[in-house]
């Protein structure tokens, strides 16, 4: 894993660490720790905000939920990192599980499972592509069916993403999903990128090679325009996006000056 970006990965598999070791966690990542190794844990540091630690584990458990409540034939990690889904969650048969993320990442993260002696509990592909580029071809050689519904879950990645290229991506996702598909996953506020409160955070990761790029304070208008019909739009601390992590009440949409994040959940 030689760039910034996909070390980002390293980092949420701290988190899930983490959380793992709670008396009360919210889900259970065994592999998280091994995968996060020490440059995960010092990444967690050096990028911990208040609200930080609280939001990861409950946009994992979020989508662990969308997952179990959409048993859809094909599952999409879009910028699947170092997620162990394939291992921690007990798929419906058949459930196919495609995981897209840089080459560089895909190779690095195989060669690991395969030394930790992972065990998937559904099939699984893991596709190293460019989700700027015509990452759909590779997908499709993988195995992916267009014609059958699919439940894409991008979870920590719109945000790395130039708008136009996250925009495109989001479009792209929805004209190639047959009728009846989902897609879930996380969206920052437009505030996020210019509160004072997150200046500091911004510069580690703009310094780390893998800056945040693009935050919209009307997620819903984001998703609609891209081809989607919103299911819902939470922010942490409203009733289903809480999970007893989430300690403070959720921001009014209309909130300035402070960062904020946006769990959604849309169908084609
Ligand atoms: N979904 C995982 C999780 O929650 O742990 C990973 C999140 S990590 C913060 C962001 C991921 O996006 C990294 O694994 C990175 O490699 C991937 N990513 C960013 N830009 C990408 C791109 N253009 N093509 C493929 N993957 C990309």
């Amino acid at each position: 894993m030689n760039n910034g970006v996909s070390a980002t990965a390293r980092w949420t598999a701290a988190a899930r660490a983490d959380e793992t070791r709670r008396d009360d966690a919210l889900f259970t990542d065994d592999l998280a720790g091994d995968l996060a190794g020490p440059e995960g844990f010092a990444r967690y540091e050096r990028y911990a905000n208040p609200g930080t630690t609280e939001f990861l584990a409950v946009r994992t458990r979020y989508l662990d939920e969308v997952i179990a409540a959409t048993p859809l034939p094909q599952v999409v990690l879009v910028a699947a990192g170092l997620d162990t889904r394939s291992v921690r969650l007990t798929w419906p048969p058949g459930t196919v599980l495609y995981e897209l993320d840089q080459a560089d990442l895909v190779d690095w993260k195989e060669k690991r499972l395969a030394e930790l002696g992972a065990r998937h509990t559904c099939e699984r592909h893991a596709v190293g592509t460019d989700l700027t580029g015509p990452w759909d071809g590779p997908l499709r050689a993988a195995g992916w069916d267009p014609a059958a519904p699919t439940l894409w879950i991008a979870e920590g990645l719109l945000f790395y993403l130039p708008e136009q290229d996250a925009r495109t991506l989001l479009a792209r996702l929805a004209s190639l999903s047959a009728p009846g598909s989902v897609l879930a996953g996380d969206l920052l506020s437009h505030q996020s990128m210019v509160s004072e409160f997150t200046q500091e955070g911004l510069r580690r990761l703009r310094e780390d090679g893998c800056p945040w790029l693009w935050g919209t304070d009307r997620p819903e208008e984001a998703l609609t325009e891209s081809g989607w019909t919103v299911r819902e739009v939470k922010v942490p601390g409203e009733d289903g996006a809480a999970f007893g992590r989430w300690p403070w009440p959720p921001l009014p949409r209309d909130t300035t000056g402070l960062p904020m994040n946006f769990l959604f959940t849309a169908s084609t």
